[in-house]
């Protein structure tokens, strides 16, 4: 059943007041609002979500997998239902592209389905079952099992960039969801209609599948009191964060400053490096030309996973320069997702180029309130130099540092930490460069050969995460089933009766999940 927008926050399953006024959403396409206003939760409406939330996490915690995992593909079909609300709206709100929208939604739903089937199944709660060994010397062995389980409720920050994937339904959520958590989502303001709609398909899904009151809520908020009383509020046990390096940083410290600090699982800036090697150069630059520019200005260079520096051997790459060059002086502009943004994406790119070592290789002609490509080239002394050209400049601007092949190795290893590395390279030299890959493996959460960062598949294997500032915790990832472990904990049983351990640790194993028994896998 479709409802019109009303701008109020979603707690529980009752509707937020009208007290705080947000305005309504901008265009930022036109810079100009449209439609309903928007309304911030207040204080005693955070205190009413966090509330529900402690309430409903020890019914919702106990239900089954197959419980939570209905629940989850409920909200998948929610979404589906939706689709041509969101197709409508999400371009207006973002200035992303209707076939983003519809695609986006896609693997939002396929995320939700995914942890469905995960949690059915059952085995990602990695039961580990230590028998007893009475006749032990010099001691008895106690019986030990253990397995994973959910931390509490946790507060969920929508991205910007993502208004679905990674937003109010998204991969936070649906981990979170799936793990046995409550989510009190915080909604973006620059989409505040498409939280609104993703968020009544969530609370609808939960009153059709019986969840309990409180599972999840969505407060929308500004001015950022909203963000830090949840992250302050006692019964809030962990975050999931996707944006700027000073917003996850300050959630992180406010995280650390409680009386009981929880983790704050926080995506932030990444430059993701790309290394061009000399004979992959002298055989396909143009190609690789061809697609990193493709990769830069997908969705106006506003993933994560950008390629924002380019590393380039001395004595090669003429070819590909000039292919590159080439296509971004003719890029064409695009709006970004909101006028912030976009500011500061200028204000990044005008920076870069006015330092002295720095030479502006193409630039396409700037437009008011829009981004265009930009490609900048830099001597790698130059960039060992000075640490302001190792800062993303999120958009569609990359970073071309020229220099010795043998002392990429070197620099690499000094970078900040990146979600992604890629190389391109032929299978001869591959093995010449082990070192080089060695170092970029340390700096990154994924290795990308022969192909481009962007793109970011979900699947098991999936690792969208890496050592800080790309995210706060290196060993964690947003994407992929392995997210679920961020909102857990292994929980130990010693000496206890069948009967009260979790049906995954009986020895029956009535759930036929894969286990751990005595060092040996077994189902
Ligand atoms: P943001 O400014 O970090 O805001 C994201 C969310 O965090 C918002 O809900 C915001 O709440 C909240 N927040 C931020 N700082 C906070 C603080 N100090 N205390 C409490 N809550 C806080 O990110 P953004 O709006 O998405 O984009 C801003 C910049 O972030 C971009 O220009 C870009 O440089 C970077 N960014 C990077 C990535 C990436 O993947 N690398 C993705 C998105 C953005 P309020 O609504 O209350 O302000």
């Amino acid at each position: 059943m479709t409802t019109p927008l009303q701008g109020t926050s979603l707690i529980g399953f009752s509707r937020g007041g009208k007290t705080k006024s947000l305005g309504p959403a901008t265009n930022p396409a036109s810079g100009e609002t449209f439609g309903i206003e928007y309304f911030g939760a207040s204080e005693a409406e955070v205190e009413q979500a966090a509330r529900l939330a402690g309430e409903a996490f020890p019914v919702y915690s106990a239900l089954p997998g197959s419980d939570r995992a209905g629940f989850l593909r409920r909200i998948a079909d929610e979404i589906e239902a939706a689709v041509e609300r969101i197709a409508e709206l999400g371009p207006l709100e973002t200035g992303l592209p209707e076939a983003r929208m519809r695609g986006e939604t896609g693997r939002t739903t396929g995320q939700l389905r995914m942890f469905a089937d995960l949690i059915e199944e059952g085995s990602w709660v990695d039961a580990r079952i230590d028998h007893a060994q009475p006749e032990r010397q010099p001691l008895p062995k106690p019986d030990l099992r253990s397995m994973k389980r959910p931390l509490g409720p946790v507060a969920v920050f929508c991205a910007s960039n993502f208004p679905l994937a990674f937003s109010v339904a998204g991969g936070d959520t649906a981990s979170a969801l799936a793990a046995g958590c409550p989510v009190i989502a915080k909604a973006h303001s620059s989409h505040p209609g498409i939280a609104e709609i993703v968020g009544e398909c969530v609370v609808r899904a939960a009153r059709d599948c019986g969840m309990p009151e409180g599972v999840f809520s969505l407060l929308h908020g500004g001015g950022r009191d909203v963000g830090m009383a949840l992250v302050g509020h006692p019964v809030i046990q962990a975050v999931g964060f996707t944006g700027s390096r000073s917003g996850g940083t300050a959630l992180m410290e406010a995280a650390a400053k409680r009386p009981q600090p929880i983790p704050v699982h926080a995506e932030m800036s990444a430059v993701n490096p790309v290394v061009l090697l000399p004979a992959a150069l002298d055989e396909r630059g143009e190609a690789i030309a061809d697609g990193l520019f493709g990769s830069l200005t997908l969705g106006a260079g506003q993933f994560c996973t950008n390629p924002g520096l380019v590393f380039l051997p001395d004595g090669h790459g003429e070819a590909f320069l000039a292919k590159l060059s080439e296509l971004v002086a003719a890029g064409s502009s695009a709006v970004m997702l909101n006028a912030g943004i976009c500011d500061a994406f200028k204000q990044a790119t005008a920076a870069i180029a006015a330092i002295d070592e720095v030479k502006t290789l193409a630039a396409a002609p700037d437009e008011a309130g829009r981004c265009t490509p930009s490609l900048f080239s830099v001597s790698l002394a130059d960039f060992v130099a000075n640490p302001a050209l190792h800062a993303e400049m999120f958009g569609p601007a990359t970073l071309v540092v020229r220099g010795k092949t043998e002392e990429f190795a070197e620099v690499i290893a000094g970078l900040e930490g990146q979600l992604v590395g890629t190389i391109h390279a032929t299978d001869a030299e591959l093995p010449e460069h082990a070192g080089l890959v060695a170092a970029l493996e340390k700096r990154v959460g994924r290795l990308v050969l022969n192909g481009f960062p962007t793109g970011v598949e979900v699947c098991p294997s999936m690792v969208h995460g890496g050592p800080w500032p790309s995210t706060s915790d290196g060993r964690s990832t947003s994407v992929g089933t392995l997210a679920i472990d961020r909102f857990c904990r292994q929980v130990a049983w010693q000496g206890f009766p069948a009967a009260a351990l979790p049906e995954e640790l009986r020895d029956d194993n009535p759930r036929g999940i894969m286990r751990l028994v005595d060092g040996v896998h077994t189902r």
